[in-house]
């Protein structure tokens, strides 16, 4: 049994151990693979959103751009012509704020002169266009000082190759092209745009907290700018992970918990059903050789009768005392196990009646007579005058008290002395038994009254008994709406005291 209950033990603790690493396993796996899977979507997030930046600002240069280029190629363009198109032209496309027009000699036809702030830029523009460019022509983005300059050269004009080189308006580029474009977007992310420095220079909500997650390059037509992609506070992958963590140990310290609870239960159980076994093997074996005694008593002292071998008249009616006290002993032996196996099948009924415990007392004290004078007993019999009235099934009453007597007897010690008192304490009848026999030790004061319990088998040994003794006590009183109680030092003596409702128990009808 024993081997069983560690086996399985074993095997709970074993499979418990086997899904805790599983499941830890597994959580770090997923969490491997879920941070790998955000990182890529975050980067095809941000990619998708630097496509469609770079789109957005290429179409609007185009719509800006298509009708200057095309007003510069005409054929019988002169640059004084220029400054009523380019009038006309800023009203439709605020993108650029900037526009000056050069030849191939640098030389400035549109407007008059450089701004005092656009002039650097705008040499440095100069310097970058190279021999092919001006031959060629085409658009091409310049990131020239702090900006990035729309450059449009046009071969053939009536002036010669002219360069066309725009600055843009941040604040334009902001409001008509980026928050349009990051709004229409819709990702749960932050995005941002950061220049050269990896300074923010616009970001679709606050970035205050987040953490950059990483960034990935725009086009020519934002060159050194990157798209950033920002995780708000708590939502990196890492926090899921965490959390997730927390969720599966808190889960696991939960299930660890019941896992314990069900095996100290199960324990508990299979350990309560092998005494339960263990002492029901002991009754029987204890209620045979307490009937065999008896038994054989009374065959003894018959068959001597019956053979005419008794000396005198004195001896042959002690022998009819000895058997009619040994078959009462057998009698009281088997009306207490078959009110025990009455109380077990839920088949023990009491009839209550109201009257006296006195006569109960000296009844059982009676009973006891000859084995309490034989074994030398002083035996002290106290009862209250103005003892009230109890209801009483009167013999499961005295088979109660019966019981105690006996335990006194079988239990004592070299101090012989029993005490039976009957007294009124407010609404109740005490009735006490006491002896100063070997006593009970305190742990066992309770365990007692249990079916078949018997104290250690050293206390016991020699003393037969059946172990229902006192649970049938607790079960009688208890009908009677009382309780048992009992004090006991060791090595000192026991009393037993019962506790009877004054005029019965208070039943609801
Ligand atoms: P048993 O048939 O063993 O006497 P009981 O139910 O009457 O069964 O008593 C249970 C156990 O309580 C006994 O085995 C004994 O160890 C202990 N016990 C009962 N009465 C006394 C007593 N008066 N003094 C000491 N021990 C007692």
């Amino acid at each position: 049994m024993k081997r069983f209950g560690l086996l399985t033990f074993g095997a709970v603790i074993v499979a418990t151990a086997i899904l805790a690493v599983l499941g830890y396993v597994s959580l770090s796996r997923w969490g491997a693979s879920a941070e790998l899977l955000f990182r890529e979507q975050a980067r095809d997030m941000a990619t998708m959103a630097a496509e469609k930046v770079e789109m957005a600002v290429l179409k609007s240069e185009e719509e800006s751009v298509s009708g200057l280029v095309a007003l510069v190629s005409e054929p019988g363009f002169r640059p004084e012509q220029i400054l009523e198109s380019v009038r006309a032209w800023r009203a439709r496309a605020p993108l650029f704020d900037r526009v000056y027009v050069f030849d191939r000699q640098g030389t400035l036809l549109y407007p008059q002169e450089l701004s005092g702030r656009d002039a650097p830029v705008f040499a440095a523009l100069l310097a970058e266009i190279s021999q092919g460019f001006w031959e060629r022509g085409g658009r091409r983005h310049f990131a020239v000082v702090d900006q990035v300059i729309l450059a449009a050269v046009i071969p053939e004009t009536a002036r010669g190759p002219v360069l066309l080189a725009l600055g843009r308006n941040e604040a334009v580029l902001r409001r008509e092209v980026l928050d349009k474009t990051f709004r229409a977007l819709e990702s749960k992310s932050l995005l941002a745009l950061v220049d050269q420095s990896g300074r923010p220079v616009y970001a679709s909500g606050t970035l205050a907290g987040a953490e950059r997650l990483l960034t990935v390059p725009l086009g020519e037509a934002l060159p050194a700018w990157r798209v950033a992609l920002y995780q708000p506070e708590g939502a990196a992958p890492q926090d899921a992970m965490r959390r997730q963590r927390m969720l599966f140990l808190a889960a696991f310290a939960l299930s660890l918990a019941v896992i314990a609870l069900g095996l100290g239960a199960t324990y508990r159980l299979v350990r309560r059903e092998s005494e339960m076994a263990r002492l029901k093997a002991d009754f029987v074996a204890n209620v045979s050789h307490d009937l065999k005694t008896p038994l054989s008593l009374i065959r003894m002292f018959a068959e001597t009768l019956e053979m005419n071998r008794v000396p005198d008249e004195a001896s042959r009616r002690e022998y009819y005392g000895v058997i009619t006290r040994e078959s009462e002993r057998l009698t009281r032996l088997i009306d207490n196990v078959l009110d025990f196996s009455r109380i077990e099948g839920g088949r023990q009924r009491y009839d209550l009646v109201l009257g006296s415990v006195e006569p109960l007392v000296h009844e059982v004290l009676e009973a006891f007579r000859y084995p309490l004078a034989q074994q030398g007993f002083k035996v002290d019999v106290e009862i209250a005058p103005d003892l009230p009235d109890v209801a009483l099934d009167a013999p499961a009453m005295k088979q109660a008290l019966a019981n105690l007597v006996d335990n006194a007897i079988k239990y004592s010690g070299d101090r012989r002395r029993l005490r039976v008192t009957a007294r009124r304490a407010g609404d109740r009848v005490l009735v006490e038994v006491a002896d100063e026999g070997l006593g009970i030790p305190p742990a066992e004061t309770q365990r007692i009254f249990e079916k078949f319990y018997r104290i250690g088998r050293s206390e016991t040994q020699g003393r037969r008994g059946s172990g229902v003794g006192l649970a049938l006590v607790k079960h009688i009183v208890e009908a009677h709406g009382g309780w048992v109680s009992v004090e006991s030092r060791l090595g000192e003596g026991s009393r037993f005291t019962l506790h009877l409702p004054v005029g019965g128990p208070c039943r609801e009808s």
